[in-house]
């Protein structure tokens, strides 16, 4: 028996066999390359990171890490005029 993976675009529901496609049309929706979105994913990924830290041990220094990241988010998501919920 065989197996397929289907990826689908979170935005337009386009399907394909191939994850790279999808990975450029959801890019693409973004205005983004797919390089820049893994960018802009890792530093999501930074301030979820650098939030839970703080939830477990807040003070100064972990406070400024989390601060700098959601920085180095908002001035990414500026820089490409991303604007999301
Ligand atoms: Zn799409």
């Amino acid at each position: 028996m065989k197996q397929h993976i289907i990826y689908e675009c979170e935005k337009c529901g386009k399907r394909s066999k191939d994850r790279e496609k999808i990975m450029i049309c959801e890019a693409a929706h973004l205005g983004l390359s797919v390089a820049e979105k893994k960018e802009w994913e890792q530093l999501k990924e930074k301030v979820r990171y650098k939030s839970a830290i703080v939830s477990g041990c807040k003070n100064e220094q972990t406070d400024k890490e989390f601060d700098d990241a959601i920085h180095e988010l908002m001035d990414f998501e500026k820089l490409h005029g991303i604007e999301e919920s």
